[in-house]
């Protein structure tokens, strides 16, 4: 009735890869937000259920047709140790394919224990998978490759954390969950015939213009690296902290997944961290780009007896491969940095016009997101700005003529006034979840979705924090 179209291809590769297992009963399933904008994507009318139907359908209660429901294994990196592990806490239903012919996860996760739970609950609090409903709809509004949720349903049930939490199951679509985490799974268990087949599976699902290619497995490689590069360099340039890169958080297909204790960052300082579990700050907002090819490096390691039977020319292969990603991540930052100072030709020198403004923005603390968006109009900020500011607009000489209109339309055109603001977040996690009040939420919800029109009546969603408001921590959802 909802109009769902599933077809499940992973369900049909090899027994090791998954486990068969049913969403766990809950007492109480509703609807706290249904996402009819990407219903409408996915070609499904959430509306054409009653709400408790919709709840009930949602919370994987009654299971729709066509769906096949399992628990993906994989192993991954957490923070730098190696764990076999798999969906502890989530469950995907199937594969829905869209009107357009995209084919979509639908996850639930939180949806109860699973055989790789562990010690884990298999469960979820409503703050944390609010926060992933947020982070997700504000990214992609962005513009950056993300998993989304099609809805958070509460379950009726109490979730025990640091306190007894009410539970919640987010309803999440991505283009799917294949993990680097994934391929370590299967390099682990020491099998290549199963290695090849999930690779071959990924490829034909993601990079389908290399299915047929003779050396696709180093090509895959190669096409995962320039993916990730640009997803990093897209969220560095928005101050984005995913604070959990760990191997099983880093998706094939390029998409940001698992958005666990992530934040966006406010003053600008490389060293941002907000994960309170993160204290190395092994995923600080500078180290990202480093991280992404610490994880880019042990995929390619899984790959080798795929890339040739050789071992050493297997390494040589992929050892070249991954040392174009800091080159490919310079690139993509670069030509983001360049739109948002309306740099329209490329100049030597670029970069270093870049980089004195960033090292200017943390000498002095500035606000990332609101110093880029009123860089036009940005004007007795001090000596040092002044003549970085001339410097600027001796550059802007060369670019082709403009009126001044034009350029400050383009130049908000590359940067966002409105982020999902840490306090407006917290603030609005608060009084869904303690009080139940979703007005907040929704005011937030709809500012993210807008984020680079004038802010308007939401200038409230683009100010910087109150002084009251910093060391913010995050916590992971667990
Ligand atoms: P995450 O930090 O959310 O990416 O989770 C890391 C691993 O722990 C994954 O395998 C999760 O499935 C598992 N996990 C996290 N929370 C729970 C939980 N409450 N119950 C069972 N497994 C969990
Ligand atoms: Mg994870």
């Amino acid at each position: 009735m909802l109009g769902w179209r599933f077809d499940n291809t992973y369900a049909r590769l090899p027994a090791p890869l998954f486990e068969r297992i049913a969403p766990a009963k809950v007492r109480d399933p509703r609807c706290i937000i249904a996402n009819h904008a990407l219903a409408q994507e996915l070609g499904l009318d959430l509306r054409a259920v009653t709400e408790s139907e919709l709840a009930q359908a949602l919370a994987g209660q009654a299971l729709p047709p066509g769906a096949d429901p399992i628990a993906q294994a994989y192993a991954g990196h957490q923070f730098g140790g190696f764990t076999m592990l798999g969906d502890g806490r989530a469950i995907l239903l199937g594969e829905h394919v869209t009107p357009r012919g995209a084919r979509l996860d639908i996850q639930l996760k939180g949806s109860g224990q699973t055989p790789y739970s562990r010690r884990g609950d298999g469960l979820a609090a409503l703050g944390p998978m609010l926060r992933e409903h947020i982070m997700g709809e504000a990214m992609h509004a962005l513009g950056i490759p993300t998993s989304r949720s099609l809805a958070v349903i509460t379950t009726g049930e109490p979730v025990l954390r640091e306190s007894v939490k009410r539970g919640a199951i987010l309803v999440r679509t991505a283009s799917s969950h294949i993990r680097v985490g994934t391929f370590q799974y299967a390099a682990a268990l020491g099998d290549v015939e199963l290695l090849r087949t999930l690779a071959d599976y990924a490829v034909a699902r993601h990079y389908p213009g290399i299915s047929a290619c003779e050396g696709r497995y180093l090509e895959f490689l190669q096409q995962v690296i320039a993916r990730q590069a640009s997803l990093i360099a897209h969220w560095q340039s928005v101050g984005f902290v995913h604070g959990v890169m760990n191997t099983d958080n880093m998706a094939i297909s390029g998409e940001t997944i698992d958005y666990g204790p992530c934040a966006f960052m406010d003053a600008c300082h490389p060293g941002t961290v907000f994960s309170s579990i993160d204290r190395q700050g092994r995923y600080a907002y500078g180290n990202q780009p480093a991280i992404a090819r610490w994880n880019l490096a042990r995929f390619a390691e899984t790959l080798l007896p795929l890339i040739a039977p050789d071992e050493g020319a297997a390494i040589a292969a992929a050892t070249e491969a991954l040392k174009q990603f800091p080159e490919l991540h310079e690139r993509h930052w670069l030509s983001r940095m360049r739109a948002r100072l309306d740099l329209r030709t490329e100049r030597p020198g670029d970069a270093e016009l870049v980089q004195s403004l960033l090292e200017w923005m943390q000498a002095h603390q500035r606000d990332h997101t609101q110093t880029f968006r009123q860089l036009h109009s940005l004007r007795n900020a001090g000596e040092e700005f002044a003549s970085w500011r001339a410097q600027w607009e001796s550059r802007l000489r060369d670019e082709p003529a403009s009126t001044e209109a034009d350029r400050v339309r383009r130049m908000q055109a590359a940067s966002p006034a409105v982020i999902p603001r840490n306090w407006a977040v917290e603030e609005a996690l608060e009084a869904a979840a303690e009080r139940d009040d979703l007005a907040p939420l929704h005011a937030l919800l709809d500012a993210v979705a807008d984020p680079f029109s004038e802010a308007g009546e939401r200038s409230r969603f683009a100010d910087p924090p109150p002084a009251s408001f910093c060391g913010y921590r995050t916590f992971c959802g667990t």
